[in-house]
């Protein structure tokens, strides 16, 4: 579809107040930059403490305030509804050069990020007066990369709300995901950071954030901070345990993949121009199957080798679990979930991660296809197979196979972002919550149902395999 479309770009020319507002954006980035390099040049970062703010200030004005224009001059005075925006054009959007570009920019951030965080020392200390007035001391990396994260999904939430303000649940989505990640996820551990309590990020819990379950002296630094470290690790345990199967249960996945979840939050907002390069062929689903139930197992193994390690007094298997930590915190927690999974955007897609590696999204997954009241309902004779739903699913789903058979769509995989409702034009496909015994074949007889979906692949990929 894409050469096809690719073969006539007669793009409408920008208007001036575009061209202005990308100018600023640019002159934003570029000073932005040379704040990477002046330290490599000189040795040093010059605008450390308190002095940084005047450099601070006219980056941010121009960046932020030339980005929200510009996002402002694509959908004000248009009318609300579903719009392509020339998506099929765009080298950016469609792995052209500049997509490219964005990807190995993405990709090099996070490399230096986790293995060789000195070449960021001039952006650092750029961030000094922020950190200092929140947390009570200079920033390190992770202050710098907390503050862009959250900085990024609030402007493209912006921009994602503008873009689909037809939908209502698109905009409260977008507000609950901006919400979770400037409070829960930005201000509140960086103020316990200044109570000397430990960065507690009350919306990641194990499996996602395993080391909230580690054993004490096994990288469980809960365990090993006290009375507060205590209770922090109950409310994880609360969360994991007793509210995130309840609220699977009535609402699907999707009250934390799409609503809640930092990693989500980030693909909802600044990947959602990146959605359609999700690989909807059964080649993916079948690694898709094997990769996320591979890290859940991994994350069980390490996290079960260190207790029975601790347990032991470290006497037999100190070697072989912290050998698992480090490794699942050098392949899955840094090389997977960053450099890949947010790296990787503007070239496979918004949710490389949350569809090939997340634990967490594999286990509400398996609740969401057999114990939930979460289904998407299609009304197939309105649908004019257009394709825009399956086009925009990021998590690869032929949605369209769904809706032509007049099928519920309940697959793991769902995150239920919405999106495919948001972009099909004549109303098909529902996000519904109901009575479970409705949802699939033998929901009476779950274990039959399980035994069954390990054998079979999902309707679009039957579908795919036949033609
Ligand atoms: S099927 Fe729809 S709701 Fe589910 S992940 Fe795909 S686009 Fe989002
Ligand atoms: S369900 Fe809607 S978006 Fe999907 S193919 Fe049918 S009409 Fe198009």
């Amino acid at each position: 579809m894409a050469t096809e479309i690719a073969m006539s770009p007669d793009l409408p020319t920008p208007s001036l107040a575009r061209r202005i507002t990308s100018g600023l954006t640019v002159l934003g980035l570029t000073l932005f930059l040379v704040t990477f390099v002046v330290p490599w040049v000189t040795g040093t970062a010059p605008w450390g403490g308190l002095g940084a703010l005047s450099l601070l200030v006219p980056i941010a004005v121009l960046t932020l305030g030339g980005g929200i224009g510009w996002i402002l001059t694509l959908y004000l005075g248009t009318d609300p509804g579903i719009k392509n925006d020339n998506t099929f054009f765009s080298g950016l959007q469609l792995r052209g050069l500049w997509g490219w570009i964005a990807g190995i920019a993405f990709t090099a951030f996070y490399v230096v990020l986790y293995w060789f965080p000195a070449v960021l020392e001039g952006p650092i200390r750029l961030m000094d007066p922020v950190a200092m007035a929140i947390t009570g001391h200079q920033a390190d990396q992770w202050f710098l990369y907390g503050t862009l994260y959250t900085v990024l999904v609030l402007v493209f939430g912006l921009r994602m709300a503008y873009r689909y303000r037809h939908n209502r649940y698109q905009l409260i989505r977008t507000g609950s995901v901006s919400f979770f990640q400037l409070g829960f996820a930005w201000l509140i551990p960086h103020f316990l950071a200044r109570l000397h309590a430990p960065e507690y990020y009350a919306t990641y819990f194990w499996p996602l954030k395993p080391e909230y379950a580690y054993p004490p002296a096994h990288g469980g630094y809960l365990f090993d901070a006290g009375v507060i470290g205590t209770v922090m690790v109950v409310i994880s345990a609360v969360m994991i345990l007793v509210v995130t199967p309840v609220l699977t249960y009535f609402y699907g996945k999707r009250w934390y993949c799409s609503w809640v979840c930092g990693c989500g939050g980030l693909a909802e907002t600044l990947g959602d121009p990146w959605r359609h390069l999700s690989d909807k062929s059964v080649t993916a689903w079948r690694i898709e199957r094997i990769s996320i139930y591979a890290v859940l197992v991994f994350v069980v193994l390490t996290t079960g080798l260190l207790w029975l390690d601790w347990a032991l007094g470290s006497a037999v298997l100190s070697g072989v679990s912290e050998g698992f930590r480090s490794w699942y915190g050098f392949l899955i927690g840094a090389a997977f979930s960053g450099v890949i999974g947010v790296g990787f955007y503007p070239l496979l897609g918004s949710r490389v991660w949350c569809r090939f590696g997340c634990p967490m999204a594999a286990l509400l997954g398996l609740q969401q296809r057999f114990f939930s009241r979460f289904r998407i309902t299609t009304n197939g004779g309105q649908c004019i197979s257009c394709g825009n739903c399956s086009t925009y699913c990021e998590m690869g789903i032929d949605v369209r196979a769904y809706a032509q058979r007049e099928e519920n769509i309940i697959r793991a995989s769902c995150v239920g972002c919405g999106i495919c409702a948001a972009v099909c034009p004549r109303g098909v496909l529902k996000l519904e919550n109901g009575p479970v015994g409705d949802r699939y074949d033998h929901a009476d007889k779950p274990l039959t149902a399980i035994l069954e979906a390990l054998g079979q692949p999902p309707l679009g990929e039957l579908r795919s395999r036949e033609e």
